[in-house]
């Protein structure tokens, strides 16, 4: 027993080390400006294989989507077809889709198909070696990403949410829907604005700012508690209804939500105590939303990510 506990207490004591000196490297890009992009997905950096990226990239294809209604596909005057071959219909597109809903604490949603728009917010915000740094804009090859400024988080201030050419151009996202489409940017990716407006209910984002700072917080922690914040938040609203997603994306949705409570599960065990509270914050939450107790995701889901990855 003896034995075993030592060289448990060995392997986590070699993955901590192995974070702290990744969080070396990557937390001095982060830091300086206290700047993440909180996008759809999850990001890998390679924390000694404690963290991994919540989506790897797959290539779904139309037989998804087809068992979507005709109706719910051609609402919009310019469809997502359309928007896939002509990226300047795509600021169109996301204008009609969003329509009349208001996203709290968002400036709008606006197409960055080369990147220049999500650097220019960095620019404006004073966060230049930040995008030097960090490959963080990739020519306009991304999703979709909330900019979260912790410099400037808490203070009620709004933010763009930026989409990137990914989700028209990558089969990853060729199974979604319009009404997918408005669950991530309304629901997710809102959230994440609501998160820079008005912070985390578990750490305020001076003491997010100071712990990623003073390295009490890996940033990489920080990322995973945003994106399950956002989740607790998102899910519920799909599964309630008010998005009529389709039903890939409802189990796809389930599935990050999952995958990344699992992640945060595994690094808990070699977290400090800041980042065990932030922890605990969320997880207790989610156990207070009536419809995350229960998330199950029929086998046919895994059958057909497996034939689309
Ligand atoms: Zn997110």
């Amino acid at each position: 027993m003896v034995r075993h506990a030592s060289f448990k207490k060995m392997q986590i004591q070699q993955k901590e080390r192995e974070l702290r000196a990744q969080s070396a490297h990557s937390r001095r890009r982060f830091i300086t400006y206290g700047a993440v992009g909180l996008g759809l997905t999850g990001v890998a950096l390679g924390l000694g294989g404690v963290w991994y990226g919540t989506r790897k990239a797959t290539s779904l294809v139309a037989p998804v989507a087809k068992s979507v209604p005709a109706q719910q596909r051609s609402a919009l005057a310019v469809t997502f077809t359309d928007a896939q071959k002509d990226p300047t219909l795509r600021q169109a597109y996301l204008t009609q889709l969003i329509g009349t809903n208001t996203i709290p604490f968002c400036t709008g949603v606006v197409y960055d198909h080369d990147g220049s728009a999500m650097q220019g917010y960095y620019k404006k915000v004073g966060a230049t070696d930040f995008i030097q740094k960090v490959d963080v804009v990739r020519g306009g090859d991304y999703d979709m990403k909330t900019p979260d400024v912790l410099n400037t988080a808490g203070r009620g201030e709004s933010v763009p949410i930026f989409v990137g050419r990914q989700l028209f151009d990558a089969q990853a996202f060729a199974y979604m829907v319009p009404e997918d489409i408005r669950h991530v940017l309304i629901a997710h990716e809102g959230h994440h604005c609501h998160q820079h407006a008005q912070g985390l209910s578990y750490l305020s984002p001076e003491g997010a700012l100071q712990g990623l700072n003073d390295e009490t917080i890996h940033p990489t922690f920080w990322y995973f508690i945003a994106e399950q914040d956002a989740y607790l938040h998102d899910l519920p609203r799909l599964l309630r209804g008010e998005f009529k997603g389709s039903e890939y994306h409802v189990n796809d949705s389930k599935r990050r939500f999952i995958e990344n409570g699992l992640n945060l599960t595994k690094a808990s065990r070699i977290a400090r105590p800041l980042e065990l509270r932030l922890f605990q914050g969320v997880m207790e939450a989610i156990q207070k939303e009536p419809l995350l107790q229960d998330i199950s995701i029929p086998s046919s889901y895994y059958e057909q990510r497996k034939r689309f990855k």
